[in-house]
């Protein structure tokens, strides 16, 4: 299954590279600027987890162990499971397992069409960031990505089926360690 996942990764990636070329004068993201993964509850399905874990097991053993850190002190000083939290995976403002990050981690930056009338629009808007010249009062004033680009939709989505993957349940990422 993994196999094909990283097949599918290929071509979603690709259209979402095509995004953001399109939407690349609203966007401001750069090396070093981690916002999206400074707070947040990061949904991964099951695969995605297989993968990231795939990841996480080729790291080097200080950052593996930096990793199992922060996910020991956020497991501890998360009172409630509706908290956010910071990606226990982010080490010194960069995703330690990049290649295998998650599905949404792949679209963070853009603004997209969730139904005919709602558009979901990246958090650091109020940060003066993505979209934020482009925006009034919390609508946008450009046309975004005209397809639903949450996790739901995409993996029950056409190309998910093409590669005939099975996702499986979807959870906060800190939720997948016991
Ligand atoms: S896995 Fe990487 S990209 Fe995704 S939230 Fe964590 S640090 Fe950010
Ligand atoms: S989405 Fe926003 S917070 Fe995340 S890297 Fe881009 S500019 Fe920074």
């Amino acid at each position: 299954m993994l196999k094909k996942y990283k097949q599918f990764l290929r071509e979603f990636d690709k259209k979402i590279n095509k995004y953001f070329e399109s939407q690349s004068e609203y966007l401001c993201c750069k090396e070093g600027c981690s916002g999206c993964c400074e707070i947040g509850d990061y949904p991964f399905t099951q695969l995605e987890m297989m993968y990231l874990m795939e990841g996480f097991r080729s790291l080097p053993q200080n950052l593996q162990i930096e990793v199992r850190n922060n996910l020991l002190n956020i497991k501890k000083s998360r009172v409630s499971t509706h908290l956010y939290y910071k990606c226990p995976f982010l080490i010194n403002n960069r995703c330690s397992v990049y290649e295998h990050r998650g599905i949404t981690c792949r679209t963070f930056g853009l603004a997209y069409l969730v139904d005919k009338n709602t558009v979901k629009i990246p958090e650091c808007v109020h940060e003066g960031l993505c979209y934020s010249k482009v925006s009034d009062n919390g609508m946008l004033t450009v046309e975004p990505v005209k397809e639903n680009l949450s996790l739901l939709e995409i993996v029950n989505g056409k190309l998910a089926k093409k590669y005939k993957l099975e996702f499986g349940m979807s959870r906060s990422l800190i939720d997948w360690f016991p």
